[in-house]
C-alpha cells in the first residue's frame, strides 16, 4: 500500500518544521497554520481517522493525547491555553486521510467553531 502524506512526512521523505518525534508518534507544524502555534500530531501507524481507530489502538491514542499536552506545555501554552482538534471525514473538513491531532494556540478561540 503507499504511504500517507503523513507517513512520507513521518519518514522525513517529505521536508516539515519537526516539534517532536518518537517511535509511535511525530509532530510538525501545519504547512497553513490557522493560530500562531499550530502543531500537527500523527501517529506513525496509519490509522484513517478516529472513527477507525479500532480497541488494539488504544496505547497509540493515549500517547498522542498526552504529547499533545506535553507538546502545548513545551511550546508555552499551558497557562493561555489551547485547542485540540480532530477532524473526521466531510462535514469536519478532514483533508488528510491519516489520523492527526491539531494543537492550536497563541490567539483566543470562538466557540461554536466555524
Ligand atoms: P485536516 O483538514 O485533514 O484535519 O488537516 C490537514 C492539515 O494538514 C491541514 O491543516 C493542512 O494545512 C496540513 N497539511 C497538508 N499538507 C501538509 C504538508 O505537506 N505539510 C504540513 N506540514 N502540513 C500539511
Amino acid at each position: 500500500m503507499s504511504k500517507t502524506l503523513f507517513q512520507k512526512i513521518a519518514d522525513k521523505e517529505i521536508p516539515s518544521a519537526l516539534v517532536y518525534e518518537d517511535d509511535q508518534v511525530v509532530a510538525f507544524k501545519d504547512i497553513d497554520p490557522q493560530a500562531p502555534t499550530h502543531v500537527l500530531i500523527v501517529p506513525r501507524k496509519p490509522i484513517p481517522r478516529i472513527a477507525e481507530a479500532r480497541p488494539e489502538d488504544h496505547k497509540v491514542l493515549g500517547h498522542l493525547l498526552l504529547k499533545a499536552a506535553e507538546i502545548a506545555r513545551r511550546l508555552g501554552l499551558e497557562k493561555s491555553g489551547y485547542r485540540l482538534v480532530l477532524n473526521n471525514g466531510p462535514h469536519a473538513g478532514e483533508a488528510v486521510p491519516h489520523l492527526h491531532i491539531h494543537l492550536l494556540g497563541g490567539r483566543q478561540m470562538k466557540w461554536p467553531p466555524g
